[in-house]
Parts: structure tokens; sequence; C-alpha cells
């Protein structure tokens, strides 16, 4: 009987080209995947301006990596592309992340997805977000094989980030913007439905852990996966570093919409084992968010994961900036489940994500933020100033950014101290 199972490959070899070349040749060889005279499109992670070392975007070595396996197979064209995160200029990322050295090595186009203007209205078929159409660049569309190099780490806005949250930078800003404003994890899998990458390679060589991708502390743990299924290969990645599945809706939402394997019985880890690469990364995101803040009152039944996350990173940044104990006689709530106590002070309330919206019939001047799930920062930056911080009409650039930067220093020194109590023991 022919065997059913999704394979995901493992490799921990001793160089990077190495891991991914047994990669591709668990998956069944480069030149049985690439044909000959085709063109190939690498989507990086590249998101954001940051260097190599702080694994915000791939490792570019991952991606040289990539390139010359793919040389293997004789392609007609590999073309590197992204999209950067909103407010980010993509030519800036690859620069700054190591990737466009990489390129102009290796004779490799890079492409900014953001500055394309021929586009191509896609229909999304069924689809489960309010994304009936996406606006893909034609080439991306046309292109024989589309491969996802996402890097592992922890993620903000959604526990964790791999294959297919990756995928979600191959839209320009305006969709990006409309998936931030409902349910994202539906939003990626439409955009997945529609730009479907054909492979999945998996940085893990240094994934980010702690509250990355913007305070990232990187871990060794030398690894590269690979899949054509992408939530296998997500699965396969959170074992490998001991992020709960359970705990994240990601894996719930693929479930309920087949969009790929998500039981672990049926798929076949290849290659390297897991228990000998293993290693546990810091994932601040998950656990119990109600009782995490006992000086606050905190109300999240119903939350998603990815609202929970945010309770964390955004209760924590208000520790660290020394904002926490001024404001603890506010109201957090997250989540469609909650009863929120009459005699609170509309005043003192914040109302996180859509799905509180609710609340506003009997406490309409409480502070409402909206997004599903609500940008990263706002949360803190609203607690703090007492008032909603929205992020619409320009505030992201004119105060949001340069609020960032300058708490930064703070919040950066308070990671590094949670990061060395969590690794303490392991000698990280
Ligand atoms: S706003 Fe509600 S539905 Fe959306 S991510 Fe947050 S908890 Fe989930």
């Amino acid at each position: 009987m022919p065997d059913k199972k999704t394979v995901v490959a493992l490799a921990k070899e001793p160089s990077v080209q190495e891991s991914v070349t047994k990669v591709f040749d668990l998956m069944g060889g480069v030149t049985n995947m690439i044909e000959k005279g085709s063109v190939v499109f690498l989507k990086p992670n590249a998101g954001h301006a940051a260097p190599a070392d702080t694994s915000v975007c791939t490792n570019p070595e991952v991606v040289r990596a990539v390139i010359r396996e793919v040389k293997k197979a004789s392609p007609r064209q590999i073309v590197i592309a992204e999209a950067a995160a909103i407010g980010c200029d993509t030519m800036e990322c690859y620069e700054v992340s190591g990737i466009k050295a990489v390129a102009d090595e290796e004779g490799v186009e890079l492409y900014d997805i953001k500055s394309d203007k021929d586009l191509v209205n896609v229909a999304v078929r069924g689809y489960r977000s309010n994304l009936s159409h996406v606006k893909l660049p034609r080439r991306l569309l046309e292109a024989d094989h589309l491969i996802n190099l996402p890097i592992l780490k922890a993620h903000a806005s959604m526990v964790f980030s791999c294959a297919l949250k990756n995928i979600k930078g191959v839209v320009q800003d305006a969709v990006h913007l409309q998936m931030h404003q409902q349910n994202l994890t539906m939003a990626m899998m439409d955009v997945w439905s529609v730009c479907r990458a054909d492979i999945n390679i998996v940085d893990a060589i240094r994934p980010a852990s702690g509250y990355s991708p913007h305070t990232p502390v990187p871990i060794e743990v030398n690894c590269v996966l690979g899949s054509f299924d992408p939530v296998a290969v997500d699965l396969i990645a959170c074992d490998l570093v001991g992020i709960d599945a359970e705990a994240v809706d990601y894996f719930r939402v693929a479930a309920e919409t087949g969009l790929g394997t998500t039981k672990r019985e049926d798929i076949d880890v290849i290659g390297a084992k897991i228990e000998d690469c293993y290693k546990k990364m810091w994932v601040p995101y998950i656990g119990d968010m109600s009782s995490r803040w006992p000086e606050y009152r905190v109300l999240c039944n119903g939350a998603c994961s990815s609202c929970q996350a945010l309770l964390a990173i955004n209760m924590e940044t208000l520790k660290a900036i020394g904002d926490y104990e001024r404001r603890s006689d506010f109201t957090v709530v997250a989540g469609g489940k909650n009863e929120i106590p009459d005699d609170v002070d509309d005043k003192k309330l914040v109302l996180h994500g859509n799905c509180t919206r609710k609340y506003l019939k009997n406490h309409p001047n409480a502070i409402h933020i909206e997004g599903c799930p609500p940008s990263e920062p706002l949360l803190y930056m609203s607690i703090s100033n007492g008032e909603l911080v929205h992020g619409k009409d320009g505030q992201m650039s004119e105060y949001i950014r340069p609020r960032m930067a300058s708490d930064q220093p703070v919040w950066k020194k308070y990671v590094v101290e949670q990061a060395e109590k969590f690794y303490g023991a392991q000698g990280k």
C-alpha cells in the first residue's frame, strides 16, 4: 500500500548548504522538483529592515543555499520576491538583511512586489475572511515555481510565524492593511488559496524567540525543514522548538478549512529526528493571560491566541516603560465571551479587538482598539496615554513608529533580562 502520509524533511548537517541540499534530496531531489528552463520565484521573509544576526528576516545563507540548489535544476530564471511590511521599504529590507548581497553574488534578481503595477485581481473561491479578491502581481502568478522561504520565529500577532504566514508577504500594502482589519488567520488562508507555494523550505538555523518580531532573541537550532505542505511543516517546526500547537488557533482553523495536514499521525518526519534536534524556545505569547498580571483586571474569555499574544507583549511593555503600576486601575478586555461589571469606569476600560466592539453598547465611552487582531503596539500606547491610539490617518508613521523607537532601548533591556532568566539554566 502506498504511504499516504505527508512528508516533512528535517536536516541538521554541519553547514547550511548541506542542510538545504539534504532537505531537497529527502523531498525527492531538486531536479525532480524543478523543471529545466523554468522560472523560479523565492519568497524569503524580508519584511523588516533588520540585520541577519537578529533573525527577523530569513538567513541570507539559507537563501544562498536554496539558490545554489535550484541552479542544479538549470532554471531559466531565479527571482527573489517580497513585499515588505506596511511602512517598510522592500529594497532597504533586502539590503539590511544581507539578502541583496547574496542576490548580487549569485546573479539573481531582486523584485519588489510593492512597486509592481501589473496586478491581477484574483477571485478567492469560497473565501472565509472578507477577501473576496486579492490583487497579485501577474509575474508572480505566472512563475513556474514559488518556493516559500520563511524563518521560524515567535510572533506577537500570531504566536509564531513560519510557512503559512510568510506568504502574507506577497500582497501590497492595501491588501495587507485589509488583512489586519479582520480575521488575520482566515485572511492568510485565503491568500494562500490563490497564491500557493509549491515548496516550503524553513530556516530554523537561528529561530527568533522572545518578543519577536520586533525584539527577537535568536537561538541556535541549526536545522532546515522542508515540505510541500505548509501546515505540516509549520506543525513540525513548532514541535522542534516546543511551541504548543494546541495553544495556537491557526492549527485549529487550518484543520477546519482543510488547508493542510494538522495531525501528527498523518505526517512522516524523515531525515533527522526531532528529539535529536529539539531546542526549547522561549515564546512568552502562550499561557493563561487572565492571571498573569494580577494588578490589572484582565478579561480574556473567548480571545484567540493572537489577541492573547498581543496582551502579553503589551502588558510587559507597560512594565518595561514604567507605566504598569500607574495604570493598574484599568480593565483590559479581549475576546467576545466576557462579562464586564457595570461599575467599570469607561475611561479606564480598554476593549482590544473587533470582537469586543459589542461591549460598547453598555460602555459607549470605553477605549476600543479595532483590528482582528489589532496592530501590535496599540494596546500599550492606549493604556499608557489613557486614550485611544488607533494607528490610522498617518498616526503609524507620525506617532507610533517614533514612539516605539524611543521606547525600544528600555524595552530591549527588559527583554534581555527576561531571556536570561529563561535560558540561564540552559546556558544559551
Ligand atoms: S479580535 Fe477577536 S476574533 Fe480577532 S484575533 Fe482578537 S480575539 Fe480573535
